[in-house]
Order: structure tokens, then C-alpha cells, then sequence
């Protein structure tokens, strides 16, 4: 890419609180403790604000979600007894266009959390430039200590809670942690049966994207995230002298986006060296087989327990010869070209970020570096490319679909991932060029391409009334 690109006059600097903190947190009532992944999502947000000069008045819209839902409803488990569930639905922002961002079930779901995850789908849907604003959902629960029939249920009766809150033009679940194509299609068929007219309940099953192919889903939807990820490395990694092929990577979490991205990442001939999932890590310097490895997750539930089930198949003949088990800590320090975090929230802490033996962090999973991990991997030198650019391939899949379903079309794979890539593509450019322009790191530079767009929304539309 060759644009010249001027630094433009730094803002005037800003009176902060004590201990750097931003006055904003105080003038909104914001928690002090330094843990809290709201608290920290705002920060990186503000300062990216703050580099730019965005108004004060669009600095506190953003600061807070629009809507904050929470619901708790009754199911009856398998065993007669009822239970109750709490289920959450955060509209951060649709100054775009209708919120959107995906439902998880876990137990650890938290108001929270899912306040930061509905922020960075703002973020992520402006950075690659769809017309969509951020949501997220959850329901806080163990989906793996219940039968399918229990998550139907709940899943059914979630949506009869909070069916007023959400439509196919206002707000669009999908798919998030352990939630998949088949609860869309539960949730996707409750809200149409719920629909104010019978006549428009085809049209109502567009509520949700990340619904499976017989129902409306998009071709190429399930390996969206990993094919985004495997997209903004091919973009990004040869500037920092890597070549995909031959690259040796890591990943922390084996589920959609780990696993997609591995078996991407594999026929493009790179070498996956280390797999750490909550049942256990895997080691093998000659390359692990993820087509392999997807298939005892898909049995297993994890990856632990590869090793002995490689041993006993052969499988994984074709990247190497077996896998060993390892420590968390030797997981972290096995030497890579590029680590690749697919799980949760928060587990590249300070810890986690001195033991990585890595050139790049590649954040496939929302928010998994807190921000004293990332001071650690900036003063080691290690870069981090951003969740908000790397996973966004898989609601940039979800608004095909979602286009799809609403012109009555059937796009082939073809088309979805030639899209897909052109969207990746111009957002890995607009970052490197805010980096270039404000001389920032790069999750900051994504965050500032990202508010550039929401800026000049609210300019042109204005603050009602
Ligand atoms: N849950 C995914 C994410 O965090 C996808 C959201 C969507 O497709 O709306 O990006």
C-alpha cells in the first residue's frame, strides 16, 4: 500500500483523575476495580477517543450501552423439576443500523461482560464497515450438563422473554460460546410462532443469522470467524516477515473459531504446534492434525485426551506423529510465529503475557488480553492484532445472510468468502493506516478506524432532540 499519510496535530492533552483514570468513569459512576472487563474495554475505547477528539456528548453515548435487559424465566428440566434462568440482552449502540451480536450460554455470564462484548460488536461491525450497531446475549448456564431437549427448552422459553426487545430490523442475535446453528434455528422458529401476524413469519425468521442453511442460513457462515482470522493474517503477517506457509501458530480454545482457523490455516500449509483447551493442552513441534483434533473435540468435548486416541488411529499422519500432553505454562511458552486466543475473556493476563514465546498474538476470541497483558507484550515487542479486526469475519458473514434472507437469495461459497475477504482486507488497511496517521499500537489504530465511521454518523444525524 503506498499512501502518504500526515500526523495530525495531537490533541490538547486531557486533565485525567487520579491514577490516570478517565473522568468520564467518575462522571458516569464506572466501578474502580481495575478488573472489571467493562471498566477495561472503555478505557482502550476512550483513549482511542480521546486521540482523535471525539466530542464529549458522543464519548458518553458511547461509554454506556443503550439498553441494558435482563430476564428470568422458569423451565422444566428433564427430571420434572422447574429451574430458574437468568438471560441477558445489552444494545449497546444502533446509531449504524439494527444492534447485532451474538447469545452465549455459560455459567459465568455476567451483566458486565456482556456489556464489553455488546461495545466491541459496535466497534467491529463500523470497523469493517456493515451497517449493523453492537448487542450481545447470554443465558447463565452449563449447556454441557444438560440434555439437547433442556437447551431447546430454555432456549424457546428465553425467547418468549425477550421477544418484545428484539426484530429482524431491530436487533439480530447469532450464534456466540457454545451456541450454534440449531439454536438459532430453535430461536429463529419460537420468535416467528410469536410474530404479530402469521403472514409474516418467513420474514421473522431473519431475527437471527448463524441460522443453518435449510432455514435460511448463509453458506460459509460456520467458518466465518476462523476464515476472517486466517484472512487478516494473510493481509497483515508478511509486513512483519511471516510467511503463512511454513508459520508455526498456537491456539488457546478448540470450538468454532479455534478449530475453523486451524483446519483454514492447515491447507494454506502452516504448522499448528500447540492446542490448549479447558480439558487440557497438546504439544507436537512437527504440527498437530486440526482436521483430526476437530473430530475428538467434536467426540470428546475437548482436546484433552488427543494424545492417546492419535496413538490409537494413526490420524494426523499427514502434519506430524502424535501429540503430547502439556502444562498451561509450557503451552504458553512453546515457541511460535503467531498465538491465536479462541476462547473466553481475559486470559492473557500479565502471567500468561511474560511466558508467550511468540512474534504475533492474533485475538480470535473477543477481548482475551486484558490490558496489563498488553503493556507486557508491547515492552517485549510482541504484536497484538485486535479482536475487533481479526474476529469480525463471523458477523460480516451473519449481514450476508442477513441480506440474503431479506432479498429472498441463495449466494454460493464462492461469493460469501470473496466478500468475506474484501471486507477483512479494507479493514486490516484502515487500521494500519490509523496506526500509520496517529502512531498508536494497533488495537488502538482498529478502535480509531472503527470511531472515525460512528463519528461522522452522529455528525450528519445529529443528537435528538
Ligand atoms: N458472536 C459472534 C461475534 O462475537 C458473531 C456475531 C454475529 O454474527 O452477529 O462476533
Amino acid at each position: 500500500m503506498s499512501r502518504t499519510v500526515t500526523k495530525p496535530s495531537a490533541p490538547a492533552p486531557k486533565q485525567m483523575g487520579p491514577k490516570g483514570r478517565d473522568p468520564i468513569f467518575d462522571e458516569l459512576g464506572f466501578t474502580t476495580d481495575p478488573d472489571n472487563l467493562y471498566l477495561q474495554t472503555v478505557g482502550v475505547m476512550l483513549h482511542a477517543a480521546d486521540l482523535i477528539g471525539l466530542p464529549h456528548r458522543v464519548k458518553i453515548i458511547l461509554t454506556q450501552p443503550q439498553s441494558e435487559i435482563m430476564v428470568h424465566f422458569p423451565v422444566k428440566m428433564d427430571d420434572g423439576h422447574h429451574r430458574l434462568f437468568k438471560g441477558y440482552r445489552v444494545q449497546h449502540n444502533n446509531a449504524i443500523g439494527p444492534y447485532k451480536g451474538g447469545i452465549r450460554y455459560h455459567p459465568d455470564v455476567h451483566l458486565d461482560d456482556v456489556k464489553s462484548l455488546a461495545l466491541l460488536m459496535t466497534f467491529k461491525c463500523s470497523l469493517v464497515r456493515i451497517p449493523f450497531g453492537g448487542g450481545k446475549g447470554g443465558i447463565k448456564c452449563d449447556p454441557r450438563a444438560m440434555s439437547q431437549e433442556e437447551v431447546m427448552r430454555v432456549t424457546r422459553r428465553f425467547v418468549s422473554a425477550i421477544y418484545h426487545y428484539i426484530g429482524p430490523d431491530y436487533d439480530i442475535p447469532a450464534p456466540d460460546v457454545n451456541t450454534n446453528a440449531q439454536i438459532m434455528a430453535w430461536f429463529a422458529d419460537t420468535y416467528s410462532s410469536l410474530a404479530e401476524s402469521n403472514k409474516n413469519s418467513w420474514d421473522a425468521m431473519r431475527v437471527v443469522t448463524g441460522k443453518p442453511v435449510e432455514v435460511g442460513g448463509s453458506l460459509g457462515r460456520e467458518k466465518a470467524t476462523g476464515q476472517g482470522v486466517v484472512d487478516v493474517l494473510v493481509e497483515m503477517l508478511p509486513a512483519m516477515g511471516i510467511t503463512i506457509e511454513g508459520m508455526k501458530y498456537s491456539v488457546i480454545g478448540f470450538g468454532n473459531v479455534g478449530s475453523w482457523t486451524g483446519r483454514i490455516l492447515q491447507k494454506l500449509g502452516a504448522r499448528c504446534v500447540a492446542v490448549m483447551d479447558h480439558t487440557g493442552s497438546i504439544r507436537n513441534d512437527s504440527g498437530i492434525d486440526c482436521e483430526a483434533l476437530a473430530q475428538h473435540v467434536a467426540k470428546a468435548g475437548g482436546v484433552g485426551g488427543f494424545e492417546k486416541v492419535k496413538a490409537a488411529t494413526g490420524a494426523g499422519k499427514k502434519n506430524g506423529s502424535g501429540a503430547t500432553a502439556i502444562s498451561t505454562e509450557e503451552f504458553y511458552k512453546t515457541a511460535v510465529d503467531v498465538c491465536i486466543p479462541a476462547a473466553l475473556e481475559q486470559m492473557i493476563k500479565e502471567k500468561e503475557a511474560s511466558w508467550l514465546n511468540c512474534k504475533v498474538v492474533a485475538e480470535g476470541a473477543n477481548a482475551p488480553t486484558t490490558p496489563a497483558g498488553d503493556r507486557v507484550l508491547a515492552k517485549r515487542g510482541i504484536e497484538v492484532l485486535p479482536a475487533i479486526l481479526c474476529n469480525a469475519g463471523g458477523v460480516t458473514v451473519s449481514y450476508f445472510e442477513w441480506i440474503q434472507n431479506k432479498a429472498c437469495e441463495s449466494w454460493d461459497v464462492e461469493r460469501v468468502d470473496k466478500e468475506l475477504n474484501r471486507h477483512m482486507v479494507m479493514a486490516a488497511r484502515r487500521t494500519i493506516l490509523a496506526r500509520q496517521k496517529y502512531e498508536c499500537d494497533t488495537r488502538t489504530a482498529a478502535y480509531i478506524a472503527a470511531l472515525d465511521n460512528i463519528a461522522k454518523v452522529y455528525a450528519v444525524r445529529g443528537i435528538f432532540p
